[in-house]
């Protein structure tokens, strides 16, 4: 029997591969890197934060528009799954205060490590510096490998597993998007996702405070709102609390422009317990000193208020520091994005994840056109898919042969 060919030996082509090989089928999995899991490994570098332990329709909720279309899959492999499936590897899991789940070791290598050494027990032939460039006229695959080297494979299933468009020196270029579009898959621009925005800081800002993260604040954008740290850097605010706000962030620019995030500078005291204690200050007070004794700003803060008002402001203190307003231009591009949103349409694939146009090719991982904030949900929803289609190609085989 030809091989199942995975392409792409990110999470979602390893999670296939693992599946289809599990059904006793042969697999190959062909990566352009010289080595698999170059994504895994980085995200590794940030603690691995593998799923979340929040309930189920909250957790699935996450994926907003792709929700309905991914909620079988979660189902099938959920984050209770995956921390089992961590354990079988070796790697227990615990649950952070935030909710979070990370692997004890916080790292990615050593569940990368043992996650390989299961798929060559079962028989799966990874090949590295294998770069997919599409299909010939007879329907097979074809591979670049370098030093004008070509290879043309014949396979009995493909799973496309090619990832997103963010941090390409990892692998995930996107550039596999011409070989689909050449064969009339329906497609969506990529836009950066769980990403930084620019924002045009003054050099006084700049000179004092890039790098530094600005704690204790909330974040608000229309409905949506976040608690988490960010980071002042050269070109804009990054951080968890931007990259969660960082999708309807991301479309309100591109359809109307420039945006202003508010920032709460005291989130846990509501405006009438502001007015209290700045109420109780000495008259003889500097706006500073109200600032940092009565009302607890950090210098961060403090910088970001005087930045917005100037140093001689007479206004209302308490709206000022409960709406701080931060005008953000535009999001900073795909390539220092945590991931993409984009890719394979859903209209593209059917509810096996397999290309409508082509029978036989499915779509798996972060090339499909789904995303999720920061937490864990992107991992999830890799494995997820990536399992989903190495299950639908294990039932076809095992029903044709
Ligand atoms: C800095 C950072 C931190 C992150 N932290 C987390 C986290 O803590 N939790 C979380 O849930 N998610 C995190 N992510 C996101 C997560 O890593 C990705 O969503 C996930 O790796 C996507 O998996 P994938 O298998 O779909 O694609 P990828 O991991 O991108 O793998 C795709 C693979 O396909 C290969 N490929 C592409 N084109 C070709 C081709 N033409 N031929 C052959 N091979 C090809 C690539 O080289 C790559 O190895 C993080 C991402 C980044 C960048």
């Amino acid at each position: 029997m030809r091989p199942v060919a995975i392409i792409g030996a990110g999470p979602a082509g390893l999670a296939a591969a693992e599946v289809v090989a599990a059904a006793g089928l042969p697999v190959v999995v062909f990566e352009q890197m010289p080595s698999p899991g170059r994504k895994l490994l980085m995200a590794g570098l940030g603690g691995l934060n593998i799923t979340h332990s929040e309930p189920a329709d909250s957790f699935i909720a996450r994926y907003s528009e792709g929700a309905p279309t991914l909620r079988p899959m979660i189902e099938a492999f959920t984050p209770d799954d995956m921390r089992q499936w961590c354990l079988d590897l070796g790697e227990s899991t615990f649950v952070g205060s935030s909710g979070r789940v990370f692997p004890d070791s916080f790292k990615a290598s050593p569940l990368l490590r043992a996650w390989l050494v299961k798929l060559d027990r079962l028989g799966v032939e990874l090949r590295n510096r294998h770069r997919w460039t599409g299909w010939d006229e007879g329907g097979a695959l074809t591979f670049d490998l370098g030093g004008g080297e070509r290879l043309v494979f014949q396979a009995s299933a493909t799973v496309l597993a090619l990832g997103g468009a963010t941090w390409p020196r990892l692998g995930s270029t996107g550039a596999w998007k011409s070989a689909l579009a050449e064969r009339g898959i329906p497609l969506s621009p990529f836009e950066p996702s769980n990403c930084g925005f620019e924002v045009a800081w003054s050099e006084k800002i700049l000179d004092a405070h890039e790098g530094r993260p600005l704690k204790n604040t909330g974040f608000h954008f229309g409905e949506f709102s976040a608690r988490a740290e960010a980071v002042i850097t050269k070109r804009g605010i990054e951080g968890g609390a931007i990259y969660a706000l960082s999708a309807p962030l991301r479309d309100a620019i591109a359809a109307h422009g420039p945006q202003t995030l508010s920032l709460d500078l005291v989130p846990d005291l509501n405006a009438e317990a502001v007015h209290h204690r700045l109420a109780k200050a000495k008259s003889k007070d500097s706006l500073t000193n109200r600032l940092r004794k009565t009302l607890g700003l950090s210098e961060v803060q403090r910088a970001l208020f005087f930045e917005s008002h100037g140093p001689g402001f007479t206004g209302d203190i308490a709206a000022a520091v409960k709406a701080l307003p931060i005008k953000v231009q535009r999001p900073f591009g795909l390539e220092r994005a945590i991931s993409s949103n984009g890719g394979v349409a859903w209209e593209a694939v059917d509810s096996r994840l397999q290309l409508h146009a082509m029978a036989g090719v499915y779509a798996a991982g972060e090339m499909l056109d789904w995303e999720a904030p920061t937490g864990g949900y992107l991992l999830q929803a890799c494995l997820a898919t990536g399992r989903w289609v190495g299950q639908a190609i294990a039932a076809k085989c095992s029903v044709n042969t």
